[in-house]
């Protein structure tokens, strides 16, 4: 997208923006498929969680992909955005055993990732199918808080434990069809993504009614100017190999799915902010803008970078600037970011802002969260409308609270 395009959504839907390139959207759907072009039955399950839009979903749904979901909610939003109950996967962890029961109500495909649910689940409902979610003990990740495979990870059913779920598919007659793993995000090297995959065939092989296996998702995306990334062509070269020849040993065509959030989503988004203060200090220069970790939560969860570009001025002189928000607390975007000179009223451009982003923001300090924005067929729709003062007053419930009785307080005096 072009600046100019970027300007003309800010000065039409005002700030601070969410906005979201389809196209992007659509070529990193193509680059996964295509790294995968070999494999006969491949599915690529959205993980609704990154971005959860209804008009993001019905992208999703035109270019083939499937849904991902972590809550009854978000299953819901599929169902509202079209899919068929059987595109959808219920991925959730430590949920009670009446959502997963609704969601199976629902007719969307049930993923179980802990032994005391599998028993409940397999003893009530024998004929119900559901995917288990094995831990391979396998830190794939980059980041401890969004790697979920290691060995201390709440998620997923421990490998040593097959034999366990052994017993409890043969003692309540259920069926299993489909073996998932989820290591968390910012795979980079592929050797370790590949050990993971041959623990989940090795675990397949127990189970004689599979449908698919999927692998999860955490593909990492570049964050800045030739940043690291998954080889994602390297990884569909190695892994097709390996998994139609497994396919061939089961005696099966499997299907092969992935779950990927941020990599389809991420690089799409991007931030549209104001400033509204420049403020020299004795150490730095602060671009202070009408937005905070309310809005983009990434920099202070867990340090991530976003790029940030002064789309106002792209040809000033570029200087160094801490940017921050307007929350009453530490609230960094970024420090120390060499940017295009800055002046109040400037649009400041966050980029890598469609997974995590809108989806993690809050009304805290009682702003309204951002408007949201589908850059599509070359024209900008407004996808969420900015919240209003309503919004933020809807589900309080207003008691009468009455002044402590005056002469109480007088008596306690005397
Ligand atoms: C969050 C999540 C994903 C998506 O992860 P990304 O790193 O955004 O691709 C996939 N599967 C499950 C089960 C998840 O919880």
């Amino acid at each position: 997208m072009k600046h100019t395009d970027l300007l003309n959504i800010a000065h039409t839907f005002g700030s601070p923006t969410y906005v979201y390139d389809a196209q992007k959207i659509t070529s990193q759907y193509e680059r996964l498929t295509k790294a995968f072009q070999n494999v006969t039955n491949l599915k690529l399950h959205y993980a609704v969680k990154a971005l959860s839009n209804l008009s993001i979903l019905k992208l999703m749904k035109s270019l083939g992909a499937g849904l991902d979901t972590v809550s009854i909610q978000e299953v819901q939003l599929g169902l509202a955005a079209g899919f068929d109950p059987n595109e959808i996967m219920y991925t959730p962890n430590g949920v009670s055993l009446e959502e997963i029961e609704k969601a199976a109500q629902l007719g969307v495909k049930i993923n179980i990732d802990n032994l005391s649910i599998l028993e409940q689940f397999g003893s009530k409902h024998p004929t119900i199918p559901v995917c288990i979610r094995i831990n391979p003990h396998v830190m794939a990740g980059g980041n401890h808080n969004i790697s979920v495979g290691h060995i201390d990870s709440k998620f997923g059913i421990s490998i040593h434990q097959i034999p366990h779920v052994l017993r409890i598919v043969e003692l309540t007659d259920m069926h299993i069809n489909g073996i998932h793993m989820h290591t968390g995000s910012d795979i980079l090297d592929i050797d370790v993504f590949l050990y993971a995959s041959e623990i989940l065939f090795n675990t397949a092989k127990n189970f004689k009614e599979l449908d698919f296996i999927d692998f999860g998702s955490g593909f990492k995306v570049p964050y800045k100017k030739d940043d690291i990334q998954t080889n994602v062509e390297e990884l569909g070269e190695k892994l097709t190999t390996r998994f139609n020849e497994f396919c061939q040993e089961y005696g099966k065509e499997l299907s092969l799915n992935f779950e990927p959030g941020k990599f389809l989503v991420s690089e799409s988004g991007t931030f549209l902010a104001e400033v509204n203060v420049v403020k020299q200090t004795t150490s730095t220069v602060f671009a202070g803008i009408d937005s905070g970790f309310n809005h983009l939560i990434r920099p202070m969860l867990y340090n991530s970078y976003h790029h940030i570009e002064n789309i106002s001025n792209p040809e000033g002189r570029e200087r160094y600037y801490s940017v921050v928000g307007y929350i009453c607390e530490t609230d960094t975007f970024g420090n120390n970011r060499r940017i295009s000179e800055i002046r109040e009223g400037d649009i400041l451009k966050f980029n890598n802002a469609g997974a995590y982003c809108f989806s993690m923001a809050s009304n805290y300090n009682s702003r309204y969260r951002p408007a949201e924005v589908l850059w599509y067929n070359e024209e900008a729709h407004l996808i969420r409308k900015r919240e209003t003062f309503d919004d933020i007053l809807k589900n309080q419930v207003e008691i009468t609270i009455s002044s402590p009785k005056k002469e109480e307080t007088v008596l306690k005096e005397v």
